[in-house]
């Protein structure tokens, strides 16, 4: 039977965070059995981008230093490693590492940050090395996301995967069901047998990067199964299974048929926002289909632009130029990925909605952001 805890915890707080963890981890998780006969531990991050802990964007250094001083007075040698879709160098990489505090945080406490420099293949796939060569803690952040609705601890996973082929995946498989599949790909890959999800404050409404908003949940979820963890998660916020495309292509593929056992502190959560373009999914499912015929929404860079050229190379499909210093896009080839929006630093890229998107989205309580 899979086991997922929701803790309460509404601080971040160093060592309140570790003490409320370490007690759950031993007890219901044994790290000494999970990681057996492994002296590495990689704690793997989601770090997006290079954006300061407040913006909730990334997970929280707090989160990661708790989990990293439990596994080091255990013994363990502690990294931290993350392979973000836009990280095209060590040197943005690095830029990454300071902005979120983590780099900070493993020098003061000897944790090794992590390099993309080695590839490993795995079922055509290549993945940044310490795949391989450590027991991965997967510290995932809870944010909602344009395309998936939201990204947990199964869709950390796909930093795994090396910058570049990320962007390949994306052109290969832009639908959210599609996407879905590969996810799930990498999921039943690596899989690791500890998946922390920090909830302290998360991102709603338009997630994963800067036009999502801030919400404190007060929470942290804590499971041996990435995706059984988003199957708690996604209930707690009240998504229905059918309205999150990695879980219904899960449910589909026979992978969420063990039982779960949930020890929760919290009841159910009520009022988290969602994507607004998500409201479609309320819609019956032969309605579907002509609703996304009629419901646009793309990407669309404004003033804030600075004109860094780094949408430019996250791009898969080489649908962005700079014209005057100024990111501009072919929208004949776009593919809605919104790697762009990921990749800009300053925020300067945002979905844009059609009038009909915007008029259904004054209807759904859910949705004003
Ligand atoms: S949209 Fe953002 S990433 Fe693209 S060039 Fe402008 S500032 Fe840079
Ligand atoms: S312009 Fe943005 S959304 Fe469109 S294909 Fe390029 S990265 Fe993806």
């Amino acid at each position: 039977m899979k086991k997922v805890i929701i803790l309460k915890i509404d601080t971040y707080d160093i060592d309140f965070i570790k003490s409320r963890l370490t007690d759950f981890i031993h007890k219901h998780f044994h790290p000494k059995k999970i990681f057996f006969g492994q002296d590495k531990i990689l704690l793997k991050p989601n770090l997006l981008m290079a954006s300061e802990p407040s913006e909730a964007i990334v997970t929280h250094p707090a989160i990661v230093e708790a989990v990293g001083r439990i596994f080091k007075e255990e013994g363990y040698k502690v990294f931290v490693a993350d392979c973000p879709g836009h990280s095209l160098s060590n040197q943005y990489l690095n830029l990454i590492y300071t902005t979120t505090g983590i780099r900070e945080v493993s020098e003061r406490l000897s944790f090794d940050c992590l390099y993309p420099d080695k590839i490993i293949i795995k079922d055509n796939i290549p993945f940044a090395y310490w795949v391989d060569d450590f027991g991965m803690v997967n510290l995932a952040k809870l944010k909602t996301h344009q395309i998936m609705v939201l990204t947990l601890a199964t869709k950390n996973l796909y930093g795994c995967v090396v910058g570049l082929h990320k962007s390949y995946l994306h052109r290969e498989f832009p639908k959210a069901e599609d996407l879905s599949k590969i996810i799930l790909k990498l999921y039943k890959i690596i899989n690791p047998p500890l998946n922390i999800v920090d909830g302290i404050f998360a991102l709603e409404g338009r997630g994963p990067a800067k036009e999502g908003k801030v919400k404190k949940l007060g929470i942290v979820i804590v499971g041996d199964d990435a995706l059984y963890t988003d199957y708690v998660i996604s209930k707690l916020l009240g998504l229905p299974l059918q309205s999150n495309p990695l879980l219904s292509v899960a449910k589909k593929e026979g992978l969420l048929e063990e039982k779960v056992e949930v020890i929760s502190e919290v009841a159910r959560i009520s009022n988290f926002r969602f994507p607004p373009q998500f409201i479609i999914n309320y819609f019956p499912p032969f309605l579907i289909k002509v609703a996304r015929l009629f419901f646009k929404f793309r990407p669309a860079i404004d003033s804030k632009c600075i004109g860094c050229g780094m949408c430019v190379k996250s791009c898969p499909k080489n649908a962005i130029m700079l014209y005057n210093k100024k990111a501009k896009i072919d929208y004949k080839n776009c593919i809605m990925c919104m790697c762009c929006q990921e990749a800009c630093q300053v925020g300067a890229v945002f979905l844009r909605r059609n009038f009909l998107l915007k008029i259904l989205n004054k209807f759904d309580a859910s949705n004003k952001v």
